[in-house]
């Protein structure tokens, strides 16, 4: 049964044999002279994301052309990188190379390790002579550690042609540790008409994905709101196709070509994110995954499209009365792996703070007896599951923080919502608005409305553009909703709407490590200052 283990037969089958494939590839295309890097290769800047105690994920993309395939030749190139604890680069603490692989699109993804706990880093990339933007990054307090405070920004739905990233660009001077981005990073659709124009129609295949992401990536705005601090990314529908549902996408075309444009979307997702996942190899990807700032705060990043049944009682416009289909238990928004995953991961944290990242709406969100269906209204029995367990003692502090609707929102999970509002709180939703994305403003008025006369709504804003800003430490998270004036030119000023604070209630198990008496921090963020609860 066992055969000779030939080193042939050894690397073919591993991930380190791949890579020595590829090295082979990049070592020969050297050797015939031709050049490895036809142009200037950094155009889509730099990304960290991902980050642990004493790691994190550091991108870039090869793209001298970028909005044309990116313009590298067919081989793979080995890129330097270097980790500084300054901005000038004296004293390199990390270096090393990684490949930026060809059937990846030139895209890097290096994993650093050997990084101290708590501490921002400088780092840039090199190859074929040319040398990368500067970004910033961090790593986290360690394990045990309660005590270190937290500043993260949350955000979503950032549509080109719907405006300019003056969002990005106030974020990015914000100072903050850690940005989580909630979906609909890129919209697929087609040229259409508004502030930017998209540069090509609907896109479905690989290529087409690439370039789409190629554009939204030059924008110099959300290149600095990358470059600024580590980010956790997860995706919503616009990433592959708008309100696709596991294997149905919206014009219920065949699974199987589905499955296929699936399949692209997702490696196009990956090769310009910078996240700790290995590639995909096909329509299926599990992106689901924690991060823990220290036990302050763990982050639950879940993925509500990849699984979910498709959307139940529709007549198309997916806000509709309620029909006996929601209550067949078998319908799913997480699938029953990630719910399993998602329990075990609340109830085992111990972190003060549980945050569950996600991306559409989780509260009761009656519209005149009728519901989104998109939103977890259409899923209800798997919604009352997740917030019993949010409910249990040994979940503590639960947040849950959404994107999609292009709408701020602040709510309370309640025990029961046919209460009318009287039932325990279980936890707070935080919903973001958009960086770009509009709420239709046929239906604002209308909307705010209908929204801000339900009993557990404390906040809608449905009219404006920004993200959330939160400051955690042991007594509280405070969410500042931030929003700018205007999306249609190229700046914009940036102002608080709304702060809200959520007291802790419960300290968490896993509380053990005091703060060090010595910062290790080495290079604080050269942060503007904020101007803080002024709405
Ligand atoms: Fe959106
Ligand atoms: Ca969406």
């Amino acid at each position: 049964m066992a055969r000779p283990l030939t080193r042939r037969t050894f690397l073919a089958g591993t991930a380190a044999g791949i890579a020595v494939a590829q090295w082979q590839a990049a070592g020969a295309l050297t050797r015939l002279g031709q050049p490895a890097v036809p142009g200037a290769p950094f155009t889509l800047g730099v990304a960290s994301g991902d980050p642990t105690a004493t790691s994190v994920v550091l991108w870039t993309r090869l793209a001298p052309d970028p909005l044309a395939g990116g313009g590298m030749p067919p081989a793979d190139v080995a890129v330097s990188w270097e980790v500084a604890t300054d901005a000038g680069f004296a004293d390199v603490v990390r270096s090393g190379t990684a490949p930026a692989v060809a059937a990846l699109g030139h895209s890097v993804h290096a994993e650093v390790g050997g990084l101290s706990p708590d501490t921002w880093y400088h780092y840039r990339f090199t190859a074929g002579g040319y040398e990368s933007p500067v970004g910033r990054t961090r790593t986290t307090p360690p394990a045990g550690d309660c005590t270190t405070p937290l500043r993260f920004a949350f955000a979503s739905c950032q549509s080109y042609p719907s405006g300019y990233y003056t969002a990005h660009a106030n974020l990015a001077d914000e100072g903050h540790d850690l940005v989580l981005f909630l979906g609909d990073y890129i919209y697929e659709g087609g040229q259409g008409t508004d502030v930017r124009t998209h540069n090509s129609p609907e896109v479905t295949d690989l290529v087409a994905y690439r370039n789409r992401y190629a554009l939204y990536r030059g924008d110099l705005d959300l290149q600095a709101s990358h470059a600024a601090c580590p980010w956790g990314v997860i995706w919503d529908d616009h990433e592959v196709d708008n309100d696709y549902a596991g294997d149905v996408d919206q014009d219920d075309s065949p699974v199987a070509a589905f499955r296929q444009r699936r399949a692209a979307a997702y490696q196009a997702w990956y090769e310009h994110q910078p996240v700790r996942l290995a590639p995909p190899t096909g329509p299926d990807y599990r992106i689901y995954r924690d991060l823990a700032w220290g036990d302050l705060a763990r982050f639950h990043l879940l993925d509500t499209r990849q699984y979910r049944a498709d959307q139940a009682c529709t007549t198309g416009a997916l806000i509709d009365p309620p029909c006996d289909a929601l209550d067949d238990p078998s319908r799913t928004m997480l699938g029953a792996e990630q719910e399993a995953w998602l329990t075990n991961g609340l109830r085992s944290s111990g972190a003060t703070w549980n945050v569950v990242a996600q991306q559409v709406v989780f509260s009761a969100l009656p519209l005149v007896g009728n519901y989104n269906m998109d939103q977890w209204d259409g899923y209800p029995l798997e919604r009352d599951r997740i917030r019993d367990v949010m409910a249990g003692d040994d979940v503590a502090n639960p947040v849950v923080i959404t994107g999609d609707i292009h709408a701020a929102g602040i709510g309370r999970v309640l025990a029961d919502w046919d209460l009318d509002g009287t039932a325990p709180q279980v936890a707070t939703e935080l919903v973001g608005t958009s960086i770009t994305s509009r709420f239709s403003e046929t239906f604002a008025q209308l909307a705010e409305a209908v929204i801000s006369g339900i009993p557990w709504i404390e906040h809608v804003n449905v009219r404006q553009r920004g993200y959330v800003v939160c400051d955690v430490d042991r007594d509280s998270m405070v969410a500042t909703y931030r929003v700018v004036d205007t999306t249609t030119s190229p700046t914009s000023a940036v102002s608080t709407d709304v702060a809200w604070e959520i007291p802790a209630g419960d300290p968490g198990a896993a509380c053990t490590v005091a703060a060090p008496a010595t910062t290790t921090t080495t290079a604080a963020p050269a942060a503007t200052a904020t101007p803080r609860f002024t709405g």
